[in-house]
């Protein structure tokens, strides 16, 4: 537990709402690690007050922010500068003090690909399969298409959303990588193995017994099945993935590495593998603890 003085600097969360944040227990226990002496709180932020909130972060010489629902894309606008990954997803989740405002960075996809990494998940070469086309989904498939993935088949419930979200990565990239494709469609995916990443809000809970694809045909293309969901901890898609013969996780080391990224861009520090785990330990015991609440 750090003593608050007048050396102490301040990070936070701009979100409404903020009350079941983890990214404090995250960014708490980093910096007692670390030794610093830095506090992170939760700020609850009404739309209307978005613009003074984020001035007011500057004017008080908070060091860094994190950003979330339902503000990713409307804080775009009152950056000083935006990193190009961030800019072409449209989102930002992380905010860097700079001499003139804030710089905002996509910390959420560079986590996603931390974590996928520290599991050997490469994304280079690989045929994928992403489900969804919602805002994860979405930030997903530039992810994929930026890291040299082979061919990326988008299967959204709307197929429209799908289309939409595939012209624009591909016009990005200038490829034709990304194909949309209805969900109930599955059936007609080509006869390979992909990783799949779950990027719909299907199986969360309480809807714990849900999964966006069903049919055990579809699980038998699936290598690994890599859910954003992290609550619950195991998914309906993750079980029907192993079921199939595949590896499954959940997107938990995806929220541990976007914060772990965002401490390591305020700070300019490396995290060790061994402190991200024991922040894992911690996440994952709160977890615990409001499951049983
Ligand atoms: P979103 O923008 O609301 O998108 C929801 C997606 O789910 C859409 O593609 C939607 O399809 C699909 N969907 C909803 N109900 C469905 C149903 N009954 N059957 C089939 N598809 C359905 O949500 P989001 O922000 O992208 O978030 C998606 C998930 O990612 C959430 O569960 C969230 O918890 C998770 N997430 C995790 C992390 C992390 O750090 N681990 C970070 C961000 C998000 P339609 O287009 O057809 O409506």
């Amino acid at each position: 537990m750090i003593s608050i003085n007048g050396k102490t600097r301040t990070c936070g969360l701009v979100g409404n709402p903020v009350e079941h944040t983890l990214s404090p227990m995250i960014h708490n226990t980093l910096a007692s690690l670390q030794d610093h002496n830095l506090v992170y709180i939760p700020f609850l932020v009404e739309k209307e007050k978005l613009i003074e909130a984020i001035k007011g972060a500057f004017g008080l010489n908070i060091l860094g922010m994190n950003v979330t629902i339902p503000y990713k894309s409307d804080i775009i606008p009152l950056l000083c500068e935006i990193d190009e990954l961030a800019e072409n997803i449209g989102a930002v989740n992380t905010l860097v003090r700079m001499e003139d405002g804030f710089k905002g960075y996509n910390t959420d996809m560079l986590g996603l690909l931390r974590a996928m990494n520290t599991e050997g998940i490469l994304l280079k070469g690989e045929d994928i399969i992403i489900l969804g086309a919602g805002g994860a989904a979405r930030a997903v498939a530039f992810l994929c298409a930026s890291n040299g993935a082979n061919r990326i088949f988008l299967l959204n419930r709307t197929l429209e959303k799908a289309e939409q979200v595939a012209n624009e990565v591909n016009h990005c990239f200038h490829t034709s990588s990304i194909v949309p494709m209805k969900m109930s469609d599955h059936h007609l995916l080509p006869d390979k193995h992909y990783l799949a990443i779950q990027g719909t809000s299907v199986g969360l809970s309480p809807n714990i017994s849900e999964a966006p694809i069903e049919d055990k045909s579809f699980y038998k293309k699936i290598h690994t099945g890599y859910d954003l969901i992290y609550n619950p901890v195991k998914t309906k898609f993750m079980s029907n993935v192993e079921q199939g013969g595949g590896r499954a996780f959940n997107g938990l080391k995806m929220l541990l590495y976007q914060g772990v990224i965002a401490y390591e861009l305020w700070n300019q520090v490396s995290i060790s593998e061994s402190q991200a785990e024991y922040v894992y330990m911690q996440m994952m015991k709160e977890i615990e603890k409001k499951i049983n609440e």
